[in-house]
C-alpha cells in the first residue's frame, strides 16, 4: 500500500489552500469547524476526508459533494481545502510562514444576534495587517425566531423558504454586519450578490448547528482560492519541505515530537531538518514521520502510523532527537540537497521575526 496516496495533491503541483477560523468567543468557531468536518465525513466516501495532525483536509470531490450544484469539480484544479483545527487569534498570529500568515484564507465568524464584538474588531485588524483574504460566516441563522430548519441546505434555498417576517429579521442582522464591515473599511455584501470577491467581502449566512449555508461556505472558499490564489498554490511538490510548528508534544514511544503544518514541498522519513528553537536553529534527523491512524484501526492502541513521505499542504507529526528547545510558531525546513548553512541561516532569520512578534503580543 502506498502511504502517500492520501496526501492530496495534483500533477499540476498545486497545493491545498490553508484555511483558518477567527471570531469573537462563543460566536461558533469550534462548532463551525466541527460541522465542516462532520459534513465532509458524511458526504465523503469512507476515508475520503483525510485526518491530519492539527488540521482537516477536505478534498475537492468532498467539497463538491457537500456543495452540490454550487461547485462543479471540473472548474477547479486546486485539490481541496485544509482547515487548521485550532480556531482563534492566538493560533492565527503565532502560525506564520515566511513572514506572512500561515493561513492563506480566513473565515471570520460573526454571531447574527451579537454582531461585531471586541474580538471581531481585533480579528479584522489581524486580517488586515497580515493581508489575509477572508469571508464572513454570519452564524446562528437558525436562532432567528420562527426559523424553519432545512438541514445542510444551501442558504439561498432555505432563506427563500422562510416567512417574510423571519427573512426581514435576518436581513436586519445581516445588514448591520455589512454596515460594521463598512465602518471597518471593507466593502461587503451577501455573497450571492457579489461579482468580484477581490475588492469585496462575501457574507455567507450559515448555521453551524443545522449545517445550513455550509455548502455555500465551502463553495465560496473554494472559488476564492481558485480565482485569486492559484499562483500562490503553485509549489514544487517534490522539493524540500517548509512548515510551521503548531505544537511541541511529548508522545509515548517517540519522546518530544513536533506537530507541523507543511505549506511547501515534502518531508521524508529520511530527511535532515532544521527546526526553530529557543536558543536558535536545531539541526536534527527525522526519526519518524507520523499521521493519525484511520479511525477504523484506532483500537490497535497505536494512534499514529509511520509514513515515508508527506507533501504540502498537510498536518503531520515529526519525531526526532534534540527537540527539547523547539517552539510553537517556529519554522521547520528540510535540508535535502541544499547547503546546510543556508538552511540554518533561513531558519535563524525567521526565528528573529517570531521572537519580535511574540514580544509585541
Ligand atoms: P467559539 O467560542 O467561537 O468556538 O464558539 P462555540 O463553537 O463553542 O459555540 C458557542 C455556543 O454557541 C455553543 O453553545 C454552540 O453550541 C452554540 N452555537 C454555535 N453555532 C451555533 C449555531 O449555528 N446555532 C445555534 N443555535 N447555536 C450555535
Amino acid at each position: 500500500k502506498d502511504d502517500t496516496t492520501d496526501t492530496i495533491q495534483t500533477d499540476a503541483g498545486l497545493r491545498t489552500p490553508i484555511v483558518a477560523v477567527l471570531g469573537h468567543v462563543d460566536h461558533g468557531k469550534t462548532s463551525l469547524l466541527d460541522k465542516v468536518r462532520g459534513s465532509a465525513v458524511i458526504e465523503g466516501e469512507a476515508g475520503a476526508i483525510t485526518q491530519h495532525i492539527g488540521a482537516t483536509a477536505v478534498p475537492l470531490d468532498v467539497v463538491s459533494q457537500v456543495a452540490g450544484s454550487l461547485v462543479d469539480p471540473e472548474e477547479f484544479d486546486l485539490p481541496g481545502l485544509l482547515f487548521i483545527d485550532t480556531p482563534g487569534h492566538h493560533s492565527f498570529t503565532t502560525l506564520r510562514s515566511r513572514g506572512g500568515a500561515l493561513a492563506d484564507i480566513a473565515i471570520l465568524v460573526v454571531d447574527v444576534n451579537d454582531g461585531f464584538q471586541p474580538q471581531t474588531e481585533e480579528a479584522i485588524r489581524i486580517l488586515q495587517d497580515s493581508q489575509t483574504p477572508f469571508v464572513v460566516a454570519a452564524n446562528k441563522v437558525d436562532t432567528v425566531p420562527g426559523w424553519q430548519v432545512d438541514e445542510d441546505a444551501p442558504i439561498k434555498q432555505t432563506y427563500e423558504a422562510q416567512s417574510d417576517r423571519v427573512r426581514q429579521q435576518l436581513d436586519e442582522s445581516l445588514y448591520s454586519i455589512i454596515g460594521e464591515l463598512s465602518d471597518a473599511g471593507f466593502s461587503s455584501d451577501l455573497y450571492w450578490r457579489l461579482q468580484n470577491f477581490q475588492n469585496n467581502i462575501g457574507v455567507i449566512p450559515v448555521s453551524a448547528k443545522t449545517g445550513e449555508g455550509i455548502p455555500d461556505l465551502l463553495a465560496v472558499l473554494m472559488g476564492l482560492a481558485q480565482r485569486y490564489m492559484k499562483e500562490e498554490m503553485e509549489i514544487d511538490v517534490t522539493g524540500p519541505g517548509a512548515g510551521t510548528i503548531l505544537e511541541v508534544k511529548e508522545e509515548q514511544g517517540f519522546g518530544k515530537t513536533l506537530d507541523v503544518i507543511l505549506y511547501d514541498g515534502t518531508v521524508r522519513a529520511s530527511d535532515t531538518i532544521v527546526v526553530g528553537g529557543q536558543n536558535g536553529p536545531i539541526v536534527t534527523d527525522v526519526r519518524a514521520l507520523l499521521k493519525p491512524r484511520p479511525l477504523a484501526e484506532i483500537r490497535t492502541e497505536k494512534r499514529f502510523e509511520k509514513v515515508d513521505e508527506l507533501a504540502a499542504a498537510a498536518g503531520m507529526k515529526i519525531a526526532a532527537p534534540d527537540l527539547e528547545d523547539a517552539m510553537a510558531g517556529a519554522p521547520v525546513r528540510v535540508v535535502r540537497d541544499r547547503d546546510l548553512d543556508d538552511v540554518v541561516e533561513e531558519v535563524q532569520a525567521e526565528l528573529a521575526e517570531v521572537a519580535v512578534d511574540t514580544g509585541e503580543e
